[in-house]
């Protein structure tokens, strides 16, 4: 399958008056049409940032240094700044943690969809407020013309969250990135908000990209998953081979630090050490200072991406303990 977005050895940096921060060192994954990949590691581990270069929202002291970001075949990096506006919104909509620092207060939920949906299309004023009406009734907000006439702080997080959705709907996005965008929400609005996902992903065809830090989201609505550390995929594959199957021992570490009926008045078992800052390059594999299988060639080569099973490229991981170069 043709793939929508193909993000390649992608390499971001940050100047910060403590020194050049390596926040992205070449990370590589896709997004296939009405596909939702998700992205998932701590933070501090590039995803987000990953994200807004995609898009070219890096804040004024970041820069992508290396890599390409195809979209439909065309290379984004390279993009002129108009074509970036043209793109931004109509063809990649992103929604973020806390929906509030999205909408502006000052208008009418309403007035906000209706404007995106007239800057996209020619319709009428009358055609404009039905499709404004469809859409909030599409993400399955409760009354539709009371909403329309709400203003955001009028709303709850989940309701804002859906807002947002049909914002990104109204544009006609191909692709929506969604940064972590249930985790101010608690875990009932959270669950309906990621089933609202899985269910534009089957009826409208929407491509998602999934950030978040939590492998529970990841197992209940993703197809693929990216496990990123230290601005890297160091595992990749579909969803329920990685999840079921395991390898690298940052995954490992992720699975063993969710809560669980099983771990019910037990401590939280978390990975040891803390993600790199970032203000160097670690040498060999970037996850060597916290993997306690640690040996003498992590320290020193990094490790790349290869195919757990040989002859299916699908599941994939970067790590010395399955590659060749361990059992020489
Ligand atoms: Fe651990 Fe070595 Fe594998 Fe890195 S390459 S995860 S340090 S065993």
């Amino acid at each position: 399958m043709t793939e929508l977005l193909t993000v390649e050895n992608l390499h971001v940096v940050f100047q910060t008056y403590a020194g050049t921060v390596y926040a992205v060192n070449g990370m590589t994954f896709s997004v296939q049409p009405g596909e939702i990949f998700g992205l998932v590691g701590e933070s501090g581990c590039g995803k987000s940032v990953a994200c807004l270069a995609i898009l070219r929202i890096l804040p004024g002291h970041g820069r992508i240094t290396a890599g390409r970001v195809l979209f439909d075949g065309h290379d984004l990096t390279q993009a002129k700044e108009s074509e970036m506006q043209a793109i931004r919104g109509r063809q990649i909509a992103m929604i973020f943690q806390d929906p509030s620092t999205s909408l502006n207060p000052v208008f009418t939920v309403g007035s906000q969809i209706k404007r995106i949906i007239r800057h996209h299309t020619q319709a009428s004023r009358q055609a404009t407020e039905q499709r404004a009406l469809e859409l909030l009734d599409e993400v399955a907000l409760p009354d539709p013309p009371r909403i329309m006439q709400a203003y955001p702080h009028e709303l709850s997080g989940g309701m804002q969250q859906r807002v947002m959705i049909a914002m990104a709907l109204a544009s006609g996005a191909r692709l929506l990135i969604a940064d972590e965008p249930t985790t101010a929400l608690d875990v009932t609005i959270q669950n309906q908000i990621l089933e609202l996902l899985v269910e534009l992903r089957r009826h409208v065809g929407l491509s998602i990209l999934l950030i978040t830090h939590n492998l529970g989201v990841v197992a209940e609505t993703c197809d693929r998953v990216g496990v990123a550390y230290a601005g890297q995929i160091v595992e990749i594959g579909p969803t329920s081979e990685v999840l079921h199957t395991m390898k690298h021992p940052y995954t490992q570490g992720l699975l063993a630090a969710l809560p669980s009926a099983q771990q019910k008045g037990r401590d939280l078992l978390s990975i040891p050490g803390s993600v790199p800052n970032g203000l160097s390059v670690i040498p060999g594999c970037p996850f060597h200072p916290r993997c306690p299988h640690v040996m003498e060639v992590c320290r020193q080569t990094p490790p790349r991406l290869t195919a757990v099973n040989p002859g299916e490229a699908q599941h994939q991981v970067a790590c010395y303990l399955y590659s060749p170069e361990t059992a020489q």
